[in-house]
């Protein structure tokens, strides 16, 4: 792999992702230009592809001529038949025993040109995603990075394989093919030049309509295979309805719907196909008849009608080529630009030459702090005030929407505050190297979340050199034992797509000790709203408890029971804090909190 590497490397060693950007910057609006400069330092792989392509080729563009020359000597009882036959064969044969090897070197030089500028577009939007902002993932649906990261780049390549080769490949055809044509009968070149185009468009426009019926029948295919999906999805719901009957007949229309697409498609694609074979052979017909009078007249040699015949299908096939070429190329476009839009895009987190933090003590003030998201005009904090001490914890507690993620989010430093400050042991947090900081913090997400891989994998996600014991401490505070121990692999279990095979409150209790293995100083915890059993609420309530010892905690407590031990308590309405005290104090108040505490339970 690492050979693989150096090979498809350029010449001069450049920085593949600052440089790709840097293209994007320097030719912003040229996609072109931005797509030329991309292969900066391999423009020698292309031009060996493009020699090994022409001796590559040259039997093709050859072989007409030869056949030409014997037809010519036959005719004209040319003494050195015999002779020219013999070398013109083993000419032949040479060349195309040479089209495998240059065929091989051909693709091979071409091949490691495009896959570079294909992995390092890759690699620079893997690297831009994760400098982008937390509002710019969550404004953005991750299926358009997805299919921008594979989709767009593969679009990218394929254009730049019909850009610099296939079009390379028409010209080079074309051009041998009018020059040879030129160099022995202006008459018939004229000839080229006017019916050659006229067959390639008449061709390709009966090639679209037939183009526009697939379009219709994939479209109807993909509304069919959601459907179904959707069908399968919802089995036990239509079960336990006795909806059987009604869902068959849904999915029945859908396919008869599909079958009609495919119908139409089959005969037009019958009709038009042959109509446009037929254009074609018309065309030929003429060519041959225009040559063949031509050669009656004594304008031209007998064999070179077979030398015509056989260039004239190349141009026209060459010619509806380029029409082709078109859509894919206006795709290919789009997506260098669609590529741009996020390597580009300045919404990212900031860091270089703020100040690097080496130590946290985890003290947090909010001043006068105010904050409205990018795509709102309305304020979700308004003048928000809280001091927290070194190790205490705070829970925060309001109806949905008050604003208590947005405070944990600006915690992280995901959002900074658009009005007043927020201090960090006395430090503004805009001013810090956000990087550094976040080496002290540990986040429970309310929605664990874990990746494919074993429990031993998810808990020390990010950290290394993590000892046994430092482990089975973690999995003690964490109340994890029980289900190591009952699991046959113990911690070497894989947990599933998504920790898809563990419960909701053993997947939390994984989260929770992964916070536990990084001994943060602070801790942002947000709650778990989905109801849980009380013996896996009581798991949890102990793992959060040797979790939040002795550190600055920030919590969102959905169950009131569960933040009787919090330091304090902020009630959180419209943006601000309305009330602020331990659990005794605010119950006593008798106000929101009461209210609030007296309806849940
Ligand atoms: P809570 O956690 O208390 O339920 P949030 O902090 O999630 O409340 O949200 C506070 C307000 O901000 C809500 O009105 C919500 O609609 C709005 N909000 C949250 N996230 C965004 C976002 N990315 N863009 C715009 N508005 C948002």
């Amino acid at each position: 792999m690492k050979d693989f590497e150096r090979k498809m490397l350029p010449r001069k060693s450049i920085d593949t992702e600052t440089w790709f950007i840097e293209c994007y910057r320097r030719h912003q609006g040229h996609p072109m230009k931005i797509l030329i400069s991309l292969y900066k330092g391999n423009y020698h792989k292309f031009v060996l592809a493009v020699v090994s392509f022409f001796i590559k080729h040259a039997c093709v563009w050859v072989l007409p001529i030869l056949t030409a020359n014997i037809i010519n000597d036959v005719t004209a009882h040319n003494p050195n038949t015999v002779r020219n036959i013999i070398f013109y064969t083993v000419f032949e044969g040479v060349l195309i025993m040479i089209n495998v090897p240059m065929n091989y070197l051909y693709t091979a030089y071409k091949s490691l040109a495009t896959r570079y500028v294909e992995t390092g577009l890759r690699k620079a939007l893997v690297r831009k995603l994760q400098q982008l902002s937390i509002s710019y993932h969550v404004e953005t649906q991750s299926g358009r990075l997805q299919s921008k990261i594979m989709r767009d780049v593969e679009a990218v390549e394929t254009l730049s394989t019909q850009m610099f080769l296939n079009i390379l490949n028409i010209v080079l055809n074309i051009g041998v093919a009018l020059i040879v044509t030129g160099s022995k009968s202006k008459t018939v070149l004229v000839f080229f030049v006017f019916a050659a185009p006229i067959a390639a468009v008449t061709m390709v426009s009966f090639r679209n309509v037939m183009k526009n019926k697939n379009r219709e029948f994939r479209k109807e295919m993909e509304e069919t295979s959601a459907r179904v999906m959707e069908m399968v999805e919802l089995v036990p719901v239509t079960r336990a309805h006795a909806l059987e009957d009604e869902e068959v007949r849904k999915i029945s229309s859908q396919l008869f719907a599909v079958a009609e697409k495919g119908y139409q498609l089959d005969v037009v694609q019958a009709l038009f196909g042959s109509v446009g074979w037929a254009i074609f052979q018309i065309f030929q017909v003429i060519c041959l008849a225009f040559t063949g009078y031509l050669a009656v007249k004594g304008s031209i040699q007998v064999g070179d009608i077979t030398l015509y015949q056989s260039y004239f299908s190349t141009v026209v096939n060459q010619v509806s080529a380029i029409v082709t070429l078109l859509p894919i190329i206006a795709k290919g476009v789009e997506s260098v630009n669609s590529i741009g839009e996020v390597l580009l895009s300045e919404d990212v987190e900031h860091n270089e030459g703020k100040e690097k933090l080496s130590d946290v003590e985890g003290v947090f003030d909010f001043e006068e702090v105010g904050f409205h998201y990018n795509n709102s005009e309305n304020k979700v904090l308004n003048q928000l005030n809280l001091h927290v001490e070194q190790g205490q914890t705070i829970a925060f507690v309001g109806e949905s929407g008050a604003g208590k993620s947005t405070i944990l989010n600006m915690v992280i430093g995901f959002h900074m505050a658009s009005e007043g400050k927020v201090l960090l042991d006395g430090r503004d947090m805009s001013q810090i190297d956000l990087r550094t900081y976040r080496r002290y913090l540990a986040v429970v997400p309310q929605t664990s979340i874990l990746f494919s891989g074993t429990i031993r994998e998810n808990i020390t996600y990010g950290c290394e050199h993590v000892t046994d014991e430092e482990l089975a401490e973690v999995v003690r505070a964490a109340n994890l034992t029980d289900l190591v121990e009952s699991l046959p692999g113990g911690l070497d279990t894989a947990v599933g797509e998504h920790g898809g095979k563990l419960s909701g409150g053993q997947r939390q209790r994984i989260a929770i000790a992964r916070a536990l293995i990084r001994d943060p100083k602070i801790i942002v915890l947000d709650e778990a709203t989905s109801a849980l059993d009380s013996i896996s609420e009581k798991m949890i309530q102990e793992a959060i408890n040797n979790l939040v010892k002795g550190r600055t905690t920030f919590i969102v407590a959905h169950r009131l029971s569960t933040i009787r031990d919090a330091d304090r308590i902020a009630v959180i309405a419209d943006g601000r804090c309305v009330e602020y005290g331990t659990f005794e104090e605010l119950m006593e108040l008798k106000g929101e909190f009461y209210r609030m505490k007296v309806l849940q339970s």
